[in-house]
């Protein structure tokens, strides 16, 4: 039967009826006795098995948004006159012998015979595949109410892959699992396999970044880290750090990736799944701003160094842990539960003076509103066939609307600066930017070794547990250390432990925040509070300091959080 084919522009939808796109019929590639229905709409691609009897009518409908890309075939044999077109999806479906749902691959294949001549048939081929990629990225703009136009960027993705990561399987998971998802996107990409620590700050220090559409890294948080401390050392770090970076979790600490995960409304899911769902991110293509904080190390005050995390500070416990776990790395995300156990074990308590500058110190605004605007752009550019949000858009030139960050409901917790606890210190001039280095200035600090301003909160305790500023949800792909923390919210949220917690009562802690729970446990060793700045002076001159899961150099820190300065492959 000659498919019957219709097309028109969008708005698809008039009073209530979904228009049809297009519609045709065709059989798959394994049975062609068997004809399907396949029609087209703004939303979804519905495929219908045409059988004489009812019961056999089954419907399976494909949302357009779970679509990454179309590609459009000619017949391997030349002696088949028919053309192909597959379509890749990648819905939430059950998983097997387990509850809740992750991302699975769904291929869709026709083969289209309409015509004797097969340049006919794969015109029509590429026809349907056309309409189907630009429908599918059309669906993501709708969905997140942005306005767009062209970024003048390449499409190329730099894609950086650390060898030893995790359990040393990065990149088989790479090959394995994302690989084909980005050539079904159309995604193009340059595979760069790092050949040692730092190797990765050095080629995103050194790149001519007009070549790359983003920068992309399969590993865990530590090359990412890497990569946002090259651009920030650039002369031109300003404009580089507009870089779309993305991240594909293949370390054994992936907390970026499942954070996340977690802001695109997912449940929890297993790493391989994890790994997935951030390809199909990655495939989509749209860009948030992230948050980034600027850390000052001064255990050598003539020489500080500043470094700009993504994701955490860390001091005590979990920095303890970090470390210690790496002897366990054979066992992938599991080394940190086994760390957690043996430093439980040894509990000990962390001396040092913690200060914070609470969040309505600095602009008196509501607590948890964000003080930037939330922007997506696509790293998309023009000159290339629309085969996903990568190549066909844009640049967001107004504000969401209704970004989930603004509506985020926030919780309120403990906020020590109103406790008869707390006490305030002197004020100081802040801290003026210092020439030699590159990044913005830290306006709420003031150098390490004068007493923090007066707004600040100083934190009556000097015997600790732990101390952990986190600027993103998770710590780890199962610790969701800070459950109210979005992307770009400008904020670290602040959690520190009190000396005095039983064992019990720690690991109780670290069970709730499996779940998120542990700020609800009402625990009195446990403050958290919403921070836009913080200092730490540590008594001990040997320890661990852990930015973004990195152990730098032990000694007083601080640091800044500038709200919203990097960009993020992710969906909100
Ligand atoms: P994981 O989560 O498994 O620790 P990371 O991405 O955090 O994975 O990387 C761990 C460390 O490996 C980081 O300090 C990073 O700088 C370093 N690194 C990156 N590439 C290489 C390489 N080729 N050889 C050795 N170390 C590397
Ligand atoms: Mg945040």
């Amino acid at each position: 039967m000659e498919p019957k084919t219709t097309e028109s522009d969008p708005p698809s939808h008039r009073n209530g009826i979904t228009k049809v796109l297009q519609y045709g019929e065709f059989t798959t590639t394994g049975n062609r006795k068997v004809r399907y229905a396949v029609s087209l709409t703004e939303r979804d691609l519905t495929i219908q098995k045409i059988t004489s009897t009812p019961a056999g009518r089954s419907k399976v409908v494909f949302n357009l948004r779970d679509c990454v890309g179309c590609r459009a075939l000619s017949a391997d044999d030349n002696a088949d006159a028919g053309a192909y077109f597959s379509v890749y999806f990648y819905p939430f479906k059950r998983r097997w012998m387990s509850s809740g749902v992750a991302r699975q691959r769904v291929e869709q294949c026709f083969r289209v015979a309409l015509f004797q001549d097969p340049r006919a048939n794969l015109e029509e081929a590429e026809k349907w595949a056309d309409t189907i990629r630009k429908s599918s990225v059309r669906q993501q703009h709708l969905r997140n109410r942005v306005l767009y136009s062209e970024v003048h960027r390449s499409c190329n993705v730099m894609l950086l892959v650390n060898p030893h990561s995790g359990k040393g399987q990065a990149l088989s998971l790479f090959t394995g699992h994302v690989q084909r998802m980005l050539n079904e996107a159309g995604v193009p990409h340059t595979l760069v396999i790092t050949e040692r620590q730092n190797h990765a700050r050095e080629l995103a220090r050194e790149a001519d970044l007009s070549q790359w559409g983003a920068l992309v890294i399969m590993s865990g948080d530590g090359l990412l880290f890497e990569v946002v401390n090259g651009l920030m050392e650039r002369e031109d770090w300003e404009e580089a750090i507009q870089t779309p970076l993305g991240i594909l979790p293949g370390g054994s600490g992936n907390a970026l990736a499942a954070s996340i995960h977690h802001y695109s409304g997912a449940q929890p899911v297993s790493s391989k799944e994890l790994l997935i769902s951030c390809g199909f991110l990655l495939c989509k293509g749209l860009v948030s701003r992230m948050d980034l904080a600027s850390v000052h190390l001064g255990s050598s005050p003539s020489n500080p160094t500043r470094l700009f995390s993504f994701l955490s500070l860390a001091w005590g416990f979990v920095a303890d842990v970090d470390v210690e776990s790496e002897k366990y790395r054979h066992v992938g995300a599991a080394r940190f539960t086994m760390g957690t156990l043996v430093r439980l074990a040894s509990l000990r308590v962390y001396k040092g003076r913690l200060a914070y500058l609470p969040v309505d110190e600095v602009d008196g605004e509501e607590d948890g509103q964000s003080p930037v605007s939330l922007e997506m752009t696509s790293m998309s550019p023009q000159h290339q066939p629309p085969s996903s949000a990568f190549c066909s858009s844009t640049l967001l030139c107004q504000p969401l609307k209704d970004s989930p960050c603004q509506n985020t409901a926030h919780l309120t917790f403990h906020n020590s600066r109103n406790s008869n606890n707390a006490f305030k210190a002197k004020k100081r001039e802040p801290m003026s930017a210092n020439a030699t280095l590159t990044g913005p200035p830290d306006s709420l600090l003031v150098p390490l070794d004068q007493p923090v301003p007066s707004d600040w909160v100083v934190v009556p305790e000097e015997d600790f547990v732990l101390m952990l500023a986190m600027y993103q949800s998770h710590l780890a792909k199962d610790l969701y250390a800070a459950p109210d923390s979005t992307l770009d919210d400008g904020l670290i949220h602040l959690i520190y432990v009190r000396a005095g917690i039983s064992r019990t009562a720690l690991l109780r802690l670290f069970l709730a925040m499996k779940k998120g729970t542990h700020l609800a446990n009402n625990s009195p060793h446990l403050v958290y509070t919403r921070v836009r700045a913080l200092r730490l002076e540590p008594y001990s001159s040997k320890g661990v300091i852990t930015v973004d899961g990195e152990m730098v150099e032990y000694g007083p820190v601080q640091a800044q959080v500038h709200g919203g300065i990097a960009r993020l492959i992710t969906r909100l």
